[in-house]
């Protein structure tokens, strides 16, 4: 199961916080309590087999797939591409391209 924030929608990640593991939200550095029964540790990540990676932009590097798409900007055929969730955890993930030459962002509905 992948969380949420409940507040910007940013997939939460496990992180340590005074020796016990919770849920933290980069974006609004915030940590969840992880339910009773729910067992989280450094290792629990993203369990979905699609492999999402959220970032900030500051943090894009070239480490991210690359797919093959057209730039709507420069015409280039290759962009970095990631997925993340935008609004509610009940609506799909949003999937953002960058292009791989001029920069150019956009994002694609699913
Ligand atoms: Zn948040
Ligand atoms: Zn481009």
């Amino acid at each position: 199961m992948l969380k949420f924030c409940q507040k910007c929608g940013t997939i939460l990640l496990p992180k340590k916080k005074s020796g016990k593991v919770k849920w933290y939200c980069k974006k609004c550095n915030k940590y969840y309590e992880p339910k009773p029964k729910e067992k989280v540790n450094l290792s629990t990540k993203l369990e979905s087999k699609k492999e999402i990676i959220v970032i900030d932009k500051t943090e894009l590097k070239g480490e991210l797939p690359v797919t093959k798409i057209l730039c709507p900007n420069c015409g280039n055929e290759e962009a970095y591409w990631w997925m993340q969730q935008t609004r509610s955890a009940d609506e799909p993930p949003t999937i953002f391209y960058q292009c791989t030459k001029c920069g150019y962002r956009w994002r694609v509905y699913s």
